[in-house]
C-alpha cells in the first residue's frame, strides 16, 4: 500500500495503554514499518499533515488528548538532530507502549545510541520495571 510517498512494509496489532500526563484517555498504540524516499525532515511533514486530517490540532501543550500521534521512532540512516527533529526517539526506550508494538514487526532493528536491538530494549525495560530498585 502507499500514500504520501510511504509504503508501508508491516504493521503491528493494536496494543493499548493509560495515557502519560493530563489526558483522561485511554489510548490505542501501534508501530508501522514504512519505505519512503523521503529525507526524515520530509517525512515528519508527511507524518504532521496525518495527524492534521486525522483533526489533531497543536496547542502548545505536549500530551495532551489528541486523535492521533506519528512519531519516528528510528530510521535506517542511523541518527539524525536537527531544531525540529530527533532520531531515534528520544524517549522510546522508556515507553513499553512503543516498544511493545514495534517489536512485534521490528525486534531485530538496532537503536544506534546503545547498540541494543528492540527485543534486548524491550527486555531491558520490562527488567527495570518489574525491579525499579536494582542497579542498571
Ligand atoms: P513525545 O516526544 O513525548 O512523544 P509528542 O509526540 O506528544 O511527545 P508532539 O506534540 O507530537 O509531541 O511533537 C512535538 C514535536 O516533537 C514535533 O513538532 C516535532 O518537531 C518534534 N519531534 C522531535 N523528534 C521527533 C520524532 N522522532 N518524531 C516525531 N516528532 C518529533
Ligand atoms: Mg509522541
Ligand atoms: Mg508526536
Amino acid at each position: 500500500m502507499a500514500s504520501g510517498g510511504l509504503a508501508v512494509l508491516a504493521v503491528s496489532p493494536v496494543i493499548r495503554s493509560r495515557p502519560i500526563g493530563p489526558s483522561q484517555r485511554e489510548y490505542a498504540n501501534g508501530a508501522a514499518l514504512v519505505e519512503t524516499p523521503l529525507d526524515p525532515p520530509a517525512l515528519l511533514d508527511v507524518l504532521q499533515t496525518i495527524e492534521t486530517q486525522f483533526g489533531r490540532k497543536r496547542q502548545g501543550q505536549r500530551w495532551r488528548a489528541r486523535t492521533l500521534d506519528l512519531d519516528i521512532v528510528l530510521w535506517s540512516g542511523g541518527c539524525w538532530s536537527d531544531a525540529r527533529l530527533a532520531i531515534p526517539h528520544r524517549e522510546f526506550r522508556k515507553r513499553t507502549f512503543v516498544l511493545g508494538p514495534a517489536n512485534r514487526i521490528a525486534r531485530h532493528w538496532r537503536d544506534p545510541v546503545t547498540g541494543l536491538n528492540l527485543a534486548h530494549l524491550e527486555y531491558r525495560l520490562k527488567r527495570r520495571l518489574d525491579h525499579p530498585r536494582r542497579a542498571p
